[in-house]
């Protein structure tokens, strides 16, 4: 029986070499997998997983009218495991086809991607992959400015203050993300 994994981390958690990793576990055994990325991620040049190590690699654009379950469901060959890259940027449909993939064409799909956004608040996709993976898993990482753990992503504008309020989406912004603990979420011990 497949199953549907959420996978979710703060900032910098390792999400994306993540990706990579288990991709080239299925490849290295001769079994295909599909991956996607939503359009609205613009780190890079849309289309591309890429980690922070070096390593990147094609991968299907995700748009607002992309169906994921026809895109699976019409592809030629056997698909041993669909992976999407920054999950919460997808809608609710769009989960909804990913558990389409898994109950209807009984494949596995792995979303990795961030739970909350910089005002800590839920992100669409992440608050439907909570609602409806079978298996969901914590990737830890370091806060950024002390030893707790990351739980939370902080915003910080171009002149080194933090945001609280505004858009939950910024494209092509000058601000900066970070990983914190909540206690630093709250308090970061910036230098203005
Ligand atoms: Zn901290």
């Amino acid at each position: 029986m497949a199953q549907l994994y959420f996978r979710y981390g703060a900032m910098n958690s390792g999400k994306s070499i993540e990706i990579l990793k288990v991709a080239h576990n299925y490849e290295e055994q001769e079994k295909s997998v599909l991956i996607f990325t939503p359009a609205v991620d613009d780190r890079d040049e849309s289309g591309y997983i890429s980690s922070r190590i070096g390593l990147r690699r094609k991968a299907i654009s995700i748009h607002e009218d992309t169906d994921l379950f026809e895109i699976v469901q019409h592809h030629e060959g056997p698909i041993s495991c669909v992976l999407i890259d920054e999950v919460q940027f997808l809608d609710h449909a769009q989960i909804m086809q990913l558990t389409r993939i898994v109950d209807e064409l009984d494949i596995p799909v792995m979303g990795f991607g961030l739970k909350n956004d910089f005002r800590n608040e839920l992100f669409e996709g992440s608050r439907y992959m909570l609602l409806y993976a079978d298996k969901i898993e914590e990737m830890k990482t370091i806060c950024w400015f002390c030893e707790r753990k990351a739980t939370m992503n902080l915003r910080v504008d171009a002149n080194n203050r933090p945001l609280y309020t505004g858009e939950q989406i910024v494209i092509g912004g000058n601000d900066t993300y970070y990983p914190v603990c909540r206690k630093c979420h709250k308090n970061p011990p910036l230098q203005s």
